[in-house]
């Protein structure tokens, strides 16, 4: 799929044909000199409903540049830059302006900053009022100097792939304002916190509660993957909720939002190329092939969607261990224990669905779309009916493989009761052997997952240069998740 927005930028004055180098040209065709505006295209989405909205934005943005207008005459020594031109032929794409200015108390101007939302590792998160149309944001602010030149590098790169997307689960970035020292980030607010916070209240989601957040997770990821963007930090923290609402059935539907792109890539070329091995995330969500520094690619998003789904079914992380190191010999074998009674009140379907995505291997993982049409996703466990031909036999397999793998379910289970010294003595019958899985084909087992990706090939990852970034982030991630080592029930 073409890249979107990051280069996208004109790199040649569209009046004075100088080049560029990335941002808009300081020359006559420009009026009167305000502030430095840059501005990105998000990704196409192609419906009206865009089309409305990317109006009332021009709207907005017309409005907004009038009161830059208004702010020139107090800022010295600010330059105003032609903005690139929308056009009709391309109202499917949107403009996250980027503003810079000379001080970073000039955003003020836009907005009353309210109640502290949060400190993140690098600056705060501040609930703020637009001035103009009362609407609540939250912003990042970040001290550029005081967070350093790696963490300046996370956060440009988590500004330039939210600039190119454009999903209802993934956070939406409204603009960016940039001064030498600060730089914030106008994100929409989501006032209910992270998933995390609603998760350690309620302790664990029911299955059709977390259905749902699985639902919209996995349509987010599915998005990122199809645009080539590889999170490779899912985690609670990082699943920010916008809106709840109680059904009729007295179950809580989230509308969650996926944030913190910092670690996020976007992989350009070829398949090969588009691999990566920066050992980067946060270990107990952290993919087999990461902790192995093996070339690795969006599955690693996958496997940790399946973690997240885990937690939020049993209020617990399928792997802990006292020492990180233990942590990634658990992971590396990754065998699934659903031993909790906890677990016996969960489909088979639900179970099924998390050895799909969280098989070691990610030549054999789910992929993102797959997953979209797994049965337990869809609801459609109880409904489905049965195959008619080879063809459908072949499709539901390979979206829901169990057959093959719970017949092997009591000998696992022995193994694990031997495995885990908290495991109770006498052997408890699965889900498995105690029902037949209304969904289970009995097909044989099939290769035919094995060529989706070729994990044997050897590249160097694309962003070199991100190494000690990367590093630095899982040091801060390795702390933000300390507390996973130390108690079994607290997350
Ligand atoms: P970090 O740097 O640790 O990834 P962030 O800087 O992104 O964290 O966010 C810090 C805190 O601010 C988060 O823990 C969250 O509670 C809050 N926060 C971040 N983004 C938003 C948002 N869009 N709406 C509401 N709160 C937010």
């Amino acid at each position: 799929m073409a890249d979107h927005g990051l280069d996208d930028i004109p790199t040649v004055c569209p009046h004075c044909t100088s080049p560029q180098d990335g941002l808009l040209c300081v020359c006559s065709a420009g009026k009167s000199p305000v502030l430095v505006v840059e501005m990105s295209q998000t990704s196409s989405i192609g419906s009206t409903d865009i089309f409305a909205s990317q109006e009332r934005k021009k709207e907005r943005n017309s409005s907004r540049e009038s009161s830059l207008k208004d702010l020139s005459i107090k800022s010295s020594n600010v330059e105003r830059k032609p903005q690139p031109q929308r056009s009709r032929s391309n109202v499917t794409e949107g403009k996250i302006p980027h503003i810079r200015m000379d001080n970073g108390a000039d955003i003020e101007e836009f907005y009353t900053f309210g109640r502290i939302l949060g400190q993140g590792s690098f600056g705060m998160v501040i609930e703020a009022i637009d001035k103009e149309t009362g609407a609540k944001w939250a912003i990042k602010k970040v001290n550029k100097d005081k967070a350093g030149s790696s963490a300046v590098k996370l956060l440009e790169r988590e500004v330039n792939i939210l600039k190119t997307v454009k999903h209802q689960h993934i956070i939406h970035l409204e603009q960016v304002f940039e001064s030498p020292q600060k730089m914030y980030l106008v994100m929409e607010l989501c006032e209910y916190g992270e998933l995390k916070e609603v998760l350690d209240q309620k302790g664990h989601f029911s299955e059709n509660e977390t259905r749902l957040i699985i639902q919209s997770l996995a349509s987010a990821i599915a998005y990122l993957h199809n645009k080539d963007i590889v999170h490779r930090d899912l985690k609670l923290e990082n699943i920010m909720v916008k809106s709840s609402f109680i059904d009729d059935n007295n179950e809580v539907n989230l509308n969650i939002k996926v944030t913190d792109f910092g670690l996020a890539v976007q992989k350009h070329g070829s398949r090969s190329e588009g691999m990566m091995q920066t050992t980067c995330g946060t270990p107990i969500y952290m993919a087999p092939e990461v902790i192995n520094a093996h070339d690795y690619s969006q599955q690693c998003d996958i496997w940790s969607i399946g973690v997240i789904m885990y937690i939020l079914l049993c209020g617990e992380p399928p792997f802990m261990a006292n020492s990180e190191e233990k942590l990634y010999e658990l992971i590396k074998k990754g065998e699934l224990r659903f031993e909790d009674p906890i677990w016996d009140s969960i489909s088979d379907s639900a179970k099924n669905a998390l050895k799909q995505l969280m098989k070691v291997d990610p030549a054999h993982r789910i992929t993102a779309k797959e997953l979209l049409d797994n049965q337990w996703l869809t609801g459609n466990t109880l409904s489905s009916a049965r195959p008619t031909n080879v063809l459908e036999m072949m499709k539901e397999w390979k979206n829901n493989p169990e057959s093959d793998e719970d017949t092997n379910t009591d000998e696992e289970t022995e193994q694990r009761t031997v495995y885990h010294p908290s495991a109770k003595t006498a052997k408890q019958p699965t889900d498995a052997a105690k029902k037949p899985d209304a969904n289970s084909v009995d097909m044989a087992s099939s290769d035919s997952k094995s060529n989706k990706l070729l994990s044997t090939e050897i590249k160097a990852e694309p962003e070199k240069s991100s190494g000690t970034v990367s590093h630095s982030a899982v040091t801060k991630s390795s702390l933000k998740s300390a507390t996973l080592f130390r108690g079994k029930k607290r997350l």
